[in-house]
């Protein structure tokens, strides 16, 4: 039976990576019924609003979204697609992992590192304002309800997919009360997983041993604000945002989404690299229980990547956007 799919193209670079990413998922022998609903800055006049209803509607009912990028311009009132649809849906973890693929220029060679990041609160709940004319003043949330289910998702992630170790990432010997509850929790939580190895690391020492020596980390789960942070530096660790697929997960519903953005300059240029949307399509297989599919596009990203014939500029080549998915296709 094929799986109902929400698909959202979105703006920018969007259409093109998505068309690519479709074409290669329909290559892979998953069969993915497409829903095709349209949200940013493109729909604006027609809609009044770049998240018109049907797009929310669509992703309840099936549950599984495939999405573009969306531009979110500076100081134009509206505030961004991509957070309220997490809001909107509740998708309260961001997955990020950041694997090395031969071919994909990096100072480091056989990384293999997952960030989960919470993606509902603390300083990102932006609970704001100025006091007076010459202070500012931003809240930082964190609650045990939604620690527990970001620090219980990453260690059923971990379990699911073998892994040894998770990571709890945090500032609790500063931020005693924020960081301290969500260490605690992570104790808590670690406390059923007996099978899985557990530490803690405070945030700024974790960036520096990820520079220094990232292969003794495996899953690490933290805060909204360090998740950004510490999951754009695995993305670099990796050779970029090219390459660098996500996931935004809730309890029925996933959102899956390249870490990049709309990046304008390039848009309808057939230039930009699908591969990140690709491996989050990877991402959305393995979530819609189609291992063998995901298989076989990754083991095609790899080989393609890999000879380094056929890639879009940022890995060096001169291939369009669709030459790489035929490229991929073709190795399928
Ligand atoms: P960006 O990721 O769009 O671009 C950053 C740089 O990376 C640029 O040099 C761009 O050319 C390059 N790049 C990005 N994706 C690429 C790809 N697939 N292939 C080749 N090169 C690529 O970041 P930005 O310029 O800061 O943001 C542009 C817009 O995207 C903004 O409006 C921002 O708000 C939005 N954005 C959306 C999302 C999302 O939809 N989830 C995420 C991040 C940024």
């Amino acid at each position: 039976m094929a799986h109902d799919v929400t698909l959202i193209p979105g703006d920018g670079i969007g259409p093109e990576i998505v068309e690519a990413t479709r074409r290669v998922v329909d290559a892979s022998g998953a069969s993915i019924k497409w829903h095709v609903v349209d949200a940013g800055q493109d729909i604006m006049a027609e809609y009044g609003t770049p998240l018109p209803d049907n797009v929310l509607e669509s992703i309840r009912q099936n549950g599984v979204a495939l999405k573009g990028p969306i531009t979110t311009p500076v100081g134009s009132g509206f505030r961004s697609v991509n957070v309220a649809l997490r809001k909107e849906l509740d998708l309260y973890v961001n997955l990020r992992p950041a694997l090395t693929i031969p071919g994909v220029k990096s100072r480091y060679e056989g990384i293999d590192l997952v960030v989960v990041r919470e993606n509902t609160e603390d300083l990102y709940a932006g609970v704001e304002h100025m006091v007076g004319e010459d202070a500012a003043e931003s809240i930082k949330i964190i609650t045990r309800k939604a620690s527990e289910r970001v620090i219980r998702f990453a260690f059923e992630y971990a379990r699911r997919e073998g892994r040894r170790k998770v990571t709890v990432v945090h500032k609790a010997n500063i931020l005693k009360y924020t960081d301290g509850l969500f260490l605690e929790t992570g104790r808590q939580v670690a406390a059923g997983y007996d099978d899985i190895e557990f530490e803690d690391r405070i945030v700024d020492n974790m960036c520096m041993q990820l520079v220094q020596k990232p292969e003794l980390y495996d899953v690490m789960v933290m805060a909204n604000l360090y998740g950004d942070i510490v999951s754009d530096l695995c993305a670099g660790l990796v050779g970029g945002l090219g390459v660098a697929p996500g996931a935004n997960i809730g309890d029925n519903m996933a959102v899956f989404e390249p870490v990049h953005g709309s990046a304008p300059k390039y848009a309808g240029k057939n230039k930009a690299n699908p591969t990140a949307t690709i491996l989050s399509a990877v991402l959305m297989l393995k979530h819609l229980g189609e291992a063998e599919a995901a298989d076989r596009v990754f083991e095609a990203v790899r080989a393609v990547i890999g000879a380094g014939e056929r890639v879009t500029y940022d890995l060096g080549g001169d291939a369009g956007t669709s030459d790489i998915a035929d490229a991929i296709i073709e190795t399928m």
